[in-house]
């Protein structure tokens, strides 16, 4: 099999790359364990000024890591340039942190002495998505390499050239050999790394399917796993809403990535009071949007990154409208080789159809009717996912209340879009997965949390 890089804008193939034999594999993952047995007795200053380091390669070569991802995948240059500054700014916090996080915790006994301490626990490999191609790696490299582990990253097939940059970028930045690889491969050879008895934790990003199968898997090789999934984030607009700031969130947040977001608005869940007005504002602005080339400047939405996707997306959306949604924006796939889908707009979306039941992974948006507050919350949690949620109303503490006691979700913003910050824990209830990334949490999830007693 072929690992290739193809031009989402065009379906120009722009570079092949042989895929990796196991035993390129086997190799690798144990050049990745003999590294460990020297990284893991390294201190953390000296893995600060390597991550340091990481963060001004990324920042030294933003533009070029910013051209990669809108030819392989379709980023707009301007999300690009965000990504990869996101990237430089979590491995400095974690540069800053992670001995704080680590730090051993006293605990008083009948011991002489007795305390937990944090060790590495070894190889962890890291399953990946193309949608934040960048982002996704680093949230996991910069925590885990800081911990004493040492990564490997098995990436989306269709960004082969990301996967390589990002194993460069820890290179140049002067980490030792082998603490952080890539390994081209597809999804097929991801069991046959778990068995191996030095990979010890695996993390991975992407569908709900891919993360049962590695969780099966791990779960017979008793392997510790974090799995972030999918979602299909709903935003309570309430009667107190202020409608302007509301409507204008909810198009950025549904359009981030060209849709391609997991924790991209996907269901806007509106008290009748105030639907109509909410859904005329929101037409307008998704239809204001500028669908084009990534890399023009002037681009607000690149092409979806793989045609089949856009076709499975479209494929969503029709069965939706055969289902009684209508389609008041977009809907429709443009001509040409490009897998551009349009900003497109669903009202009136119902139990039973794709835009309510699953994950729509493009610029989609499902606008679903509630009678009040408490109908809202039942819609918003009436779903198999739980990974983010909003809620936009006037009244903050009946925001934070909604947001505290009433919705299943792992992250629940208040009057703004969800986002994931390095100093909030990310990740997901339900089946958008379980574990957290980012923050202490995040770092904590990779090590062997040791009881040490003294007598
Ligand atoms: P995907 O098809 O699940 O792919 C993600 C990664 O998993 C790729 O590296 C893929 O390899 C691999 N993979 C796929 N099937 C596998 C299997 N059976 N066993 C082992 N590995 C497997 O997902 P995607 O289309 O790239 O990404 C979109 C999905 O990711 C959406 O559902 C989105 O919500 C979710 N996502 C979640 C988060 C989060 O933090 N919760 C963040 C971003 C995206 P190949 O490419 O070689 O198939």
């Amino acid at each position: 099999m072929a690992i290739q890089s193809i031009n989402p804008a065009t379906g120009e193939t722009i570079e092949i790359y042989e895929e990796m034999t196991q035993r390129e594999i086997d190799r690798i993952i144990a050049e990745s364990h003999a590294a460990f047995l020297d990284w893991r007795r390294t201190s953390f200053s000296e893995r600060s000024s390597l991550m340091r380091n990481a963060a001004s390669v990324l920042r030294a070569n933003a533009e070029a890591y910013t051209r990669l991802m809108a030819v392989e995948m379709g980023k707009v240059l301007r999300e690009g340039r965000a990504e990869v500054e996101k990237c430089a700014t979590a491995c400095e916090y974690y540069a800053d942190a992670a001995e704080r996080f680590l730090a051993p915790e006293m605990v008083r006994t009948d011991a002489a002495k007795s305390f937990v301490s944090f060790q590495p626990l070894g190889v962890v490999l890291a399953v990946m998505p193309w949608n934040f191609p960048f982002w996704q790696v680093f949230r996991f490299a910069a925590p885990t390499l800081m911990a004493g582990n040492v990564g490997i990253l098995k990436h989306a097939s269709n960004v082969p050239g990301c996967a390589l940059a990002i194993e460069r970028v820890f290179k140049d930045a002067g980490f030792p050999e082998n603490t952080f690889r890539s390994v081209l491969a597809g999804s097929s050879r991801v069991d046959r790394m778990i068995e191996n008895t030095v990979v010890k934790a695996v993390t991975l990003t992407g569908s709900t399917p891919a993360g049962r199968s590695v969780a099966r898997k791990s779960g017979e090789m008793l392997k510790k796993t974090v799995l972030e999934l999918g979602g299909s984030d709903p935003y309570l607009i309430l009667e107190d809403a202020d409608l302007e700031e509301a409507s204008s969130t909810c198009v950025a947040s549904r359009l981030i990535n060209a849709g391609q977001s997991c924790i991209a608005a996907k269901r806007f869940i509106v008290v009748d009071a105030v639907r109509e007005r909410f859904e005329s504002l929101y037409v307008e602005k998704m239809r204001s949007k500028i669908m084009g080339d990534p890399l023009d400047e002037k681009t607000d939405i690149g092409p979806q990154a793989r045609r089949d996707l856009r076709d499975d997306l479209h494929r969503q959306v029709v069965e939706s409208i055969e289902k009684g949604a209508t389609c008041r924006l977009g809907g429709r796939v443009p001509p040409g080789n490009g897998a551009y889908y349009p900003p497109t707009v669903l009202t009136g979306v119902r139990k039973g159809s794709p835009a309510y039941d699953e994950e729509l992974f493009g610029p989609v948006a499902a606008i679903i009717a509630a009678r009040d507050e408490a109908d809202a919350a039942r819609i918003a949690n009436d779903s198999v996912f739980g990974l983010g949620a909003a809620v936009f109303t006037r009244d903050a503490s009946r925001g934070e209340r909604l947001a505290v006691t009433e919705l299943e979700a792992g992250s629940c913003f208040v009057n703004t879009f969800v986002r994931s910050d390095p100093r909030l824990p990310f990740g997901g209830v339900k089946e958008s997965g379980y574990g957290r990334e980012l923050s202490h949490y995040g770092i904590k999830e990779f090590v062997n949390v040791k009881t040490v007693y003294v007598k």
